[in-house]
């Protein structure tokens, strides 16, 4: 099968998420690198680009030059990838769907609810694939926790417990540092801090396992090194469509945390956990029984945790593959295929929504508030 063309805008060199999207998109031979945008500065960009194995006339100084020069190709890329700061996601993915891409935009997919909505109604009128980012949801063994609850194992979902919180902005001293600064600048990060750039992976993974989505929410925001405008620390209740209880916290002042992405699902007959840091195993207790440690690669597990699953038991494979997983199925999706889930730009968009009446609630007291966007509800 020919591989399909991939192109980039963002994640250049030393960037955080780059060299992920570049070891996940051509892990299993779908995508070849074949055009990219790659940094803020034009000069940068094309060197690195063709440091990567990107002819001369494709490694483009910015993006609305790679739009330009893509749209005319016969050989066109078949799949651009947005890596670029928030701010930026909105007319980039924007763009490129109406010129009739696929894309592959990191989250926060849009910095407003009003910009989600219009890429959702975008990416239906264009037929083009617009998905979002939420690695973590392909995780195989998140898979398999997904997989239980749909099977009814732990019987009907009563409370998800999730924190995503860190502590590498923990450092009062250190909070002018431009690198952290702009995440608690609305002018660059928009209405929210830690909510909008941790707190969404942890709440659309509690949509994906419990296979329901949040309608209500009630959060308190708290900005714990003054100088910040946006939390740096958010304690978020929500409830589901269907009844589920959701408590989650995220941080980025919990000093001591490296990455504590943890997911708790406690259902009538069971519960699971599993933690980002040692992504392999989930911890199963069935009720009134002991706890189990299932492993990734083992037998009996799901077909959708098999598939997933690159390496033999006990040998990690980690983030990249999880990225890589969302690669595998939207290859699929472009050629065509059968293919596995991934996050579309409807989950972007609930994100923002939830962002927003986050928000919203932090400001009235922690009210409950509808948290469904408008154009879903
Ligand atoms: P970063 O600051 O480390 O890197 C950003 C890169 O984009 C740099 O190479 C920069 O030169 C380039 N860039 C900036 N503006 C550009 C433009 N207009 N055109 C082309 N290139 C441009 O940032 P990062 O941490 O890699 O984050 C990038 C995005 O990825 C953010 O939206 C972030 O939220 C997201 N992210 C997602 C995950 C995840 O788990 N899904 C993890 C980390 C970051």
């Amino acid at each position: 099968m020919t591989r399909l063309n991939w192109g980039m805008i963002g994640g250049g060199e030393g960037s955080q998420i780059g060299p992920a999207h570049r070891m996940g998109a051509q892990a299993d031979g779908n995508f070849v690198l074949a055009a990219g945008a790659l940094d803020h500065d034009a000069q940068r960009g094309r060197d690195y680009a063709q440091r990567l194995g990107v002819a001369a006339d494709r490694a483009y100084g910015n993006w609305q030059e790679m739009l330009a020069g893509e749209k005319g190709r016969d050989d066109r890329i078949d799949l651009v990838t947005v890596a670029t700061p928030n701010s930026t996601h909105f007319e980039i993915t924007k763009s490129f769907l109406e010129a009739g891409f696929n894309v592959l935009c990191e989250k926060p997919m849009t910095m407003t609810v009003e910009e989600g909505e219009e890429i959702v109604k975008i990416a239906k009128s264009s037929g083009k694939i617009c998905a979002v980012n939420y690695c973590y949801s392909a995780y195989p063994m998140v898979r398999e926790m997904r997989q239980m609850v749909a099977n009814g194992e732990i019987g009907k979902v009563r409370v998800i417990v999730a924190n995503f919180s860190h502590g590498h902005h923990g450092d009062a001293g250190d909070a002018d540092n431009p690198r952290v600064r702009w995440r608690y600048d609305p002018a660059m990060a928009g209405v929210s801090g830690q909510f909008a750039d941790c707190g969404i992976h942890a709440m659309h993974m509690a949509s994906f396992i419990a296979g329901d989505e949040v309608k209500e929410v009630s959060a308190d925001f708290a900005s714990t090194i003054a100088s910040r405008e946006l939390e740096d620390d958010a304690m978020v209740n929500f409830r589901m469509e269907g009844g589920t209880v959701g408590r989650l916290w995220t941080s980025s002042v919990a000093i001591g945390r490296q990455h504590g992405f943890e997911i708790q699902v406690f259902g009538e007959t069971g519960g699971l956990r599993w933690h980002a840091e040692q992504p392999n195993q989930v911890y199963y207790t069935p009720l009134g029984g002991r706890t189990q440690i299932m492993e990734k690669g083992e037998g009996g597990l799901s077909d959708e945790a098999g598939r997933l699953s690159r390496v033999a038991i006990a040998h990690p494979e980690g983030f990249p593959m999880a990225v890589a997983n969302i690669y595998v199925d939207l290859a699929a999706a472009i050629r065509g295929q059968a293919h596995g889930a991934f996050p579309t730009a409807t989950d972007g968009l609930r994100s923002m929504a939830a962002v927003h009446y986050c928000v919203e609630s932090a400001r009235s007291g922690g009210a409950w508030v509808d948290a469904r966007p408008a154009l879903l509800r």
